[in-house]
């Protein structure tokens, strides 16, 4: 480190006390809140995930509505966040709201199909291309079906991962290269798994990588984004879909595109608006409207693969499957009312439209700052998600996010956005609309970012 460097991060720590400080003292019941969560929940709140805001404990909710969130010590967000994508369609919006309390009035989960599931499946067909489709619980369950039918019809079992992708609890996709070498993702620690046996892992926008890493003909899938929006967003090269849609077909390797957050990029997701051919695509988060699901859909020629190995049943020839995708819950009545409140109602085009004019507004401002700044800093939009990165150009795989990235100036920044009234998802700074973000949200997030650019100014960071 330099004597450039080192004073630069004293700098940068000093503010960071300072925030958290702040923040401590805008919060007095989260924080009452948080401390007693410690006694009885292992990381904290009910789902480790609630643990890593960066003021150095979470705000407790008290209620949500379209994008604001109010905390338990009254105060005011404007959500960017959204749930880390969960909170899509804007907090409480009327038709998931609603469909949820109709249904459950009706009964939520009964492990029969009601007929608004035929509504749903050919809507999912019509927006996203594949023909079967099957709900879940989650993306990660999603996920874990679309890598378990690949293994069976290819009959191999590596799955393919590019390096600073998350795919949710997939044990196969815990791997990253770092330092030239492929480890486990970091803070995954040892997990019981062979990863030399199972996962493969090459980085995003390397088709020479890709190519020989599936030469070996033992890649049962290919699992990716179609974009990468985990590590700090990493547009895709122009031709590297094809390339991977090509290479993946002579590899006799099923392609499975997760469209869990690139759902935020139209009403077909990224697949739809670019015309990718996925053997198996999937989506989760916001495909309820908050209510926990996931889907997969399969293309015709998989599923008929599938079907030979495990066919339709007849229950005269007393005939079961543990198929296991999904939990017994998935599908149900409630997830799939909520489900079809969203197709129809809340992630329509004029939303989509609307959501897609916010984020360019507020990458336009962000640009327009930073460049008036002179910051070596960049800001990506895709769809209705934009993201600020703190390095001059958008990184084209993992190992430049590795190199480029200063988590000390993000969390900074993420402090201040809160103390500020703004959230957004704490593991980068990736900013999410929703249809009802208006442009008073994005001119107060401008506002503070401004003011943020000044507090480094003044402190000489
Ligand atoms: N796929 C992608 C691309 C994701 O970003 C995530 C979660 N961040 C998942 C899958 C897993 O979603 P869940 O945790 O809801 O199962």
């Amino acid at each position: 480190m330099t004597a450039a460097t080192a004073e630069r991060a004293g700098v940068l720590n000093r503010l960071l006390d300072a925030e958290q400080e702040r923040f401590r003292a805008l919060h007095p019941r989260s924080a009452a809140a948080w401390q007693e969560g410690r006694q009885h929940y292992l990381y904290g709140g009910p789902s480790h995930w609630m643990r890593r805001w960066a003021g150095g404990f979470p705000v407790y909710a008290e209620e949500a509505q379209g994008a604001h969130i109010r905390d338990i010590d009254g105060r005011d967000y404007v959500d960017f966040c959204l749930g880390d994508t969960g909170g899509m369609c804007g907090h409480a919006p009327e038709a998931v709201t609603e469909a949820a309390l109709a249904q459950l009035k009706r009964g939520a989960t009964m492990m029969l199909p009601t007929e608004d599931s035929v509504w749903v499946g050919a809507e999912l067909s019509r927006r996203f291309g594949p023909k079967y489709w099957t709900l879940t619980t989650s993306a990660t369950d999603a996920n874990r079906a679309a890598i378990r039918i690949s293994r069976m019809i290819t009959g191999r079992r590596k799955v393919l991962v590019f390096s600073g992708c998350y795919h949710g609890g997939v044990e196969e996709a815990h791997v990253e290269i770092r330092d030239g070498r492929v480890g486990l993702r970091n803070m995954i620690h040892p997990n019981g798994i062979d990863h030399d046996a199972v996962s493969r892992v090459v980085e995003f926008n390397d088709v020479a990588g890709l190519e020989a890493a599936l030469a070996h003909g033992d890649v049962a899938c290919v699992l990716t984004e179609p974009l990468m929006t985990n590590f700090g967003m990493i547009p895709v090269d122009p031709g590297f879909h094809r390339a991977l849609r090509d290479l993946t077909r002579r590899a006799g390797t099923v392609l499975i595109i997760d469209e869990t957050h690139t759902l935020s990029c139209g009403p077909g997701g990224y697949t739809e608006s670019h015309g990718l051919e996925p053997d198996i695509f999937v989506a989760g988060k916001a495909i309820a409207g908050g209510i926990p699901a996931g889907v997969f859909g399969l293309a015709h020629e998989i599923a008929e693969r599938l079907w030979k190995i495990v066919p339709h049943v007849n229950p005269r020839e007393r005939q079961s499957a543990h198929l296991g995708f999904g939990g017994t819950l998935a599908g149900n009545a409630l997830t799939v009312a909520t489900m079809r409140a969203v197709l129809e109602k809340v992630l329509t085009s004029a939303n989509y439209e609307r959501m897609i004019g916010t984020a360019t507004w507020l990458a336009q401002e962000a640009r327009r700052l930073i460049a008036a700044a002179g910051l070596p800093w960049h800001v990506t939009q895709i769809g209705a998600r934009a993201e600020i990165m703190f390095m001059p150009q958008p990184p084209r795989s993992g190992a430049d996010v590795i190199a480029g990235r200063q988590p000390d100036l993000e969390t900074l920044l993420h402090a201040f956005y809160i103390n500020e009234g703004i959230l957004v998802t704490p593991f980068h700074t990736m900013l999410l609309m929703c249809p009802a973000t208006s442009a008073r949200d994005v001119d107060k997030h401008t506002a503070v970012l401004a003011q943020f650019i000044d507090l480094l100014r003044g402190a000489g960071a």
